[in-house]
């Protein structure tokens, strides 16, 4: 035999080994899993974030009373992980979840304890702030002491607060001394939050309200966001793969003249549009974002907006049901003409589309 061939007999010896090792067909985890269970920079940021909590906290807090004040922390991904769970690689579901959760195996993030240890030690309550619902308190609490974890006070989603996904009732409640979910015989009260930190903006601040430009200032004063690829509300809608995208960056492209820019003469902006409730009309805007409720399996129309503040801006709605206008996401990010009635839903101003033909885009 060759050396060659022998080479090759045993590299398909190896990998027969492997295989039989179970090493075939096994799904190979996302770089944001892995990103999170492998790279040291992960656990710098995390530490990074508490170590610079710690010394924001120092000040912020020295001309305060102890007792009148707290911090605020989520739990998930914020001072306990669970990597682990995302190792298994499953999609997410309620049962999935709460097994692991009932497992209280969920270790403690770089720097949390020692963030919370040093706001008991200057006078402070810390209270988690999760939005895992009230079925598993007793395992959180398990969890918690099992790590040796130091808090005052957590707070789950539950009982008047089950609907409370946002958290802007519960810190409410903590600031007017009004938590109506404390341990018996426990009182907290009226409480100034001093710092908050968690893995999602709704952990820090009302962000269905409030965008990055309003708050950007406390990154450096009262919050801590740590870092979390894993999942999180900016997951959906899904984005797809654009292969076109670098082509039409090119500086070759023609790129339009000023002239060229301006709407054709009939045709208005969105913010035009907003005050021709009743009025057929012809917009001209870019996509800022696209909601397909389909890709959630859920029925009712698509919604593209036109601005980051979907409250604020004109939505334009697309009955999709027969799937007639195609994929609806080839129109995020993209420039587009859409004629018909504007209207009002609620307080939110929209266009409605009736064909395919009535939506096009201009600029890619
Ligand atoms: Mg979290």
């Amino acid at each position: 035999m060759k050396k060659s061939s022998l080479f090759v007999v045993s590299l398909l010896a190896v990998s027969i080994t492997l295989s039989s090792a179970g090493f075939a067909g096994r799904k190979q985890l996302g770089n944001d899993v892995v990103w999170v269970k492998r790279s040291a920079t992960y656990k710098c940021c995390v530490q990074q974030a508490y170590l610079n909590g710690m010394n924001r906290l120092r000040d912020l807090v020295k001309d305060k009373k102890p007792g009148t004040w707290c911090v605020v922390l989520d739990a998930d991904e914020t001072v306990i992980s669970n990597v682990i769970y995302q190792m298994a690689g499953l999609a997410y579901s309620k049962k999935s979840w709460n097994d692991w959760c009932k497992q209280a195996a969920a270790p403690a993030l770089p720097g949390a304890k020692e963030f919370c240890a040093l706001a008991q030690e200057l006078g402070g309550k810390v209270i988690i702030l999760t939005n895992r619902q009230g079925d598993l308190k007793e395992v959180t609490e398990k969890n918690l002491r099992k790590i040796d974890f130091p808090y005052d006070i957590l707070l789950l989603r539950e009982g008047p607060y089950a609907k409370d996904r946002t958290k802007v009732m519960r810190r409410e409640a903590i600031r007017k001394g009004t938590v109506k979910t404390l341990p018996a015989g426990v009182k907290l009260p009226p409480l100034e939050i001093a710092m908050l930190a968690g893995d999602q903006t709704h952990d820090l601040y009302d962000s269905y309200k409030l965008n990055f430009e309003d708050i950007k200032e406390r990154f450096g004063r009262d919050f801590i966001i740590l870092p979390n690829p894993m999942y999180g509300d900016w997951a959906s809608p899904p984005m797809y793969a654009d292969p076109g995208i670098i082509r039409a960056r090119l500086p070759s492209r023609k790129k339009p003249s000023s002239g060229d820019a301006r709407p054709a003469p009939g045709v208005i902006s969105w913010q035009e549009a907003m005050d021709k409730v009743g009025e057929n009309v012809v917009v001209e805007t870019e996509i800022v974002s696209v909601y397909d409720p389909a890709s959630r399996g859920k029925g009712g129309p698509v919604k593209l907006n036109t601005s980051r503040d979907w409250n604020e801006g004109l939505t334009i709605i697309l009955f999709n049901k027969d799937g007639s206008f195609g994929d609806p996401d080839r129109f995020n990010g993209k420039k587009v003409r859409a004629s018909g009635k504007i209207g009002t839903y609620h307080d939110a101003v929209q266009l409605t589309i009736g064909a395919p033909d009535d939506i096009e885009i201009v600029e890619e």
